[in-house]
């Protein structure tokens, strides 16, 4: 038995849900050119959701042809900045309107909460499309004052062009399918490419129903193409010579292997990758907001965040009651299918990440850490797993190295703030951090010693569509968001005149 007949679902859900879906190349929904398909899963249950066609290398190599074609030729190539505009707003509505059904799509696909995937997911990405909707319109160079030294006597004009990068390659993971999607389709669009989307195997849905979105909209045939798949897909986009750019979201490993692919025509390359984030949290700390503002840095989303505050860093006065106090709200958490709407933690997205996210919590157990809260399986089906706090961890312990990507956290004393950021900075990543203090001036000095991306001070998650994001050292390059994502997007020309 599915979640869909366990609670009231949705009849647009259920009809989406209720034959094989197809790849959106060229504006038509096709087969996979082998005509074989993959199953989508309720992680819930780990029962079968629908089929879904598995796109590989040849028919990435027909959406790339799609995307290459609409950006040379098509509409889209000659449409107006304000046209653009119109069509990446109307996204932004429609995904409002339709937002209960993506809810209930990614709470069925994903395990997540629908009504937090209704609300933050979908609420965010509708968000995203009407912030980069205003972009296209306000993307431009400049002129520039040229002395030309080795010309003397000539006059010129000088200006600068910024003009689309072209044909997109955007691979997503699993943790947030519509909103990575989002981040990435639509500053993409805004600046004028077009995109071959490939969504996660384990989460497809979503991406596909925004195919439909695109398509309502009115976006011209072949500016958003997504091919379903496996990373085999994902290669195919890294290393095809009529790729202008791939941006990537997932994890360092493959993001290795993206840079490695992308060598032959030397595309642009943009990677958002793992994290394993400090959190860090002294004595002065506004106790009433730290304690559910640190559970909620690394148990959001089941703590499938590349931002997660897995490394809780406490100040030796408060440690043991602060520990406990997070322990003791992650123990209150209400488990459950995302289509509870009970429910506040759902189930890891798959097998393959509740076996990871276990096999980390044994380790760290038999290494000698121990759990003041969690550390086991939650219920008899689906992929349900505990809160756990840790403690009693050393540095070098996995879980308090590597990024597990689960409902876990490993808490770890520290007694002075000059020691606090080396040991927050002792990571190969550097994606975020949290700082919780009342004393506005450490807060700083603190925030400007760690090496992160994001420094969340006094909240943890404070993202916002127009702050940029992204990560130091192997957490990636480039940066989301904003207008550094515009920057991702387009490329520019120096044209100068003599007058
Ligand atoms: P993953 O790297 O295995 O997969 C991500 C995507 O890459 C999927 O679409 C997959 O099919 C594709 N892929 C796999 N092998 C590929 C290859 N060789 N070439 C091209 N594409 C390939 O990651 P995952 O397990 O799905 O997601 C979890 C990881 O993603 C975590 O490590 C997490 O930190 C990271 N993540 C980072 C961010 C961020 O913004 N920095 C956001 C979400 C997730």
């Amino acid at each position: 038995m599915t979640a869909v007949d366990e609670f009231p679902v949705l009849t647009t859900v259920r009809d989406f849900l209720s034959g094989p879906k197809k790849l959106l190349i060229g504006g038509e929904w096709v087969d996979a050119a082998s005509g074989r398909t993959f199953a989508t899963h309720d992680p819930a249950t780990g029962e079968r959701l629908t089929e879904v066609a598995h796109g590989q290398a040849e028919d990435v190599d027909r959406a790339v042809a799609a995307a290459r074609r609409a950006f040379e030729d098509g509409p889209w190539a000659r449409m107006k900045p304000n046209e653009r505009e119109r069509l990446i707003w109307r996204v932004g509505d429609v995904l409002s309107e339709r937002a209960a059904e993506f809810g209930q799509l990614e709470a069925l696909d994903n395990g997540k909460s629908a009504a937090i995937a209704q609300a933050v997911d979908t609420g965010w990405a509708a968000d995203v499309f009407r912030y980069y909707a205003g972009w296209a319109t306000k993307i431009h160079g400049s002129t520039v004052n040229v002395s030309m030294p080795f010309v003397p006597g000539g006059e010129f004009h000088a200006y600068t062009l910024r003009e689309p990068v072209g044909v997109c390659g955007q691979i997503i993971p699993w943790n947030f399918p519509l909103l990575m999607a989002t981040w990435k389709l639509a500053p993409a669009l805004a600046a004028g490419n077009t995109v071959v989307l490939k969504p996660a195997e384990q989460t497809p849905l979503t991406a596909l129903l925004l195919g439909e979105v695109f398509q309502e909209a009115g976006f011209p045939p072949g500016v958003v193409n997504i091919i379903t798949g496996y990373g085999d897909a994902g290669a195919a986009i890294a290393a095809h010579d009529d790729v202008d750019k791939v941006a990537f979201t997932g994890s360092t490993e493959v993001g290795k292997k993206i840079v490695a692919a992308a060598q032959g025509n030397l595309k642009k390359v943009s990677l958002e990758l793992g994290g394993k984030s400090p959190n860090v949290v002294f004595a002065d700390a506004d106790f009433e907001t730290a304690v559910p503002g640190s559970l909620n840095a690394w148990l959001f989303n089941h703590g499938q965040c590349c931002v997660a505050g897995t490394r809780l860093f406490v100040e030796d006065a408060i440690f043991d009651e602060f520990t406990a106090a997070v322990a003791e709200a992650a123990s209150q958490v209400k488990i459950g299918p995302g289509l509870d709407p009970a429910t506040q933690l759902g189930p890891l997205v798959s097998q393959e990440q509740f076996d990871r996210v276990t096999g980390y919590v044994e380790a760290g157990l038999s290494a000698g850490a121990r759990a003041l809260t969690g550390g086991k399986r939650w219920g008899e089906s689906g992929f349900f797993v505990e809160p756990t706090v840790l403690v009693d961890v050393q540095p070098e312990f996995s879980v308090v190295r590597e990024e597990i990507f689960g409902p876990v956290v490993a808490a770890l004393p520290f007694n002075a703030e000059q020691g606090v950021a080396p040991a927050a900075n002792d990571s190969v990543y550097g994606l975020a951090a949290g700082v919780w203090t009342r004393d506005i001036s450490k807060a700083h000095r603190v925030a400007k010693q760690l090496k992160a991306g994001s420094v969340w001070i006094n909240q943890y998650n404070g993202f916002d569509t127009a702050l940029p994001f992204g990560g130091y050292k192997q957490s990636g390059w480039g940066r989301e968001l904003g207008a550094d994502a515009i920057d991702l997007y387009t490329q520019t020309k120096a044209v100068n005149v003599a007058l």
